[in-house]
């Protein structure tokens, strides 16, 4: 009996292992986007929850949101399916700044730290704007994203 049970427990981790091992190598796409918002409103991540709420879907579709002050915040768990980059939300992370044209400095140096720190988290996967990764109508994030990292990262 207690050999039994060892044995569950030890499917049960090996399990555990390889769905995060697996999500890890999933991962192809860390996405930036902006909020798209007034760049002089302040809003955070709980207003963006908001937001996705009153669309009907399951709360912020975004991973991280980066604050006009540069803070960091989370939104959904990286493990959960995000949603903002239609049809490539599986294999996609997304960055979120708040703001429409003018991001400040210190929003920046925070997009480079989550950048970075997803780039050396999951090995497959590369950068893009959401404009840039696929075909929309949306400007969004409103800048170079390519550009920058050529420059910043
Ligand atoms: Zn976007």
């Amino acid at each position: 009996m207690i050999k039994s049970n060892n044995q569950i427990k030890k499917n049960l981790n090996k399990k555990k292992f390889s769905t995060e091992d697996d999500h890890i190598h999933i991962v192809k796409n860390l996405v930036v986007h902006c909020s798209d918002t007034n760049d002089e409103k302040h809003l955070d991540a709980l207003d963006i929850h908001k937001m996705h709420l009153s669309f009907g879907w399951d709360g912020i579709g975004y991973h991280k949101i980066i604050c006009r002050n540069g803070q960091i915040q989370n939104g959904r768990p990286e493990y959960w399916n995000g949603a903002h980059v239609y049809g490539k939300n599986k294999e996609s992370l997304g960055v979120c700044l708040i703001g429409r044209n003018n991001f400040s400095k210190e929003q920046f140096i925070s997009l480079k730290i989550v950048l970075l720190e997803w780039k050396s988290k999951y090995p497959n996967s590369k950068i893009y704007g959401h404009r840039d990764l696929i075909n929309t109508k949306k400007t969004c994030p409103n800048f170079d994203v390519k550009l920058w990292c050529t420059e910043n990262l």
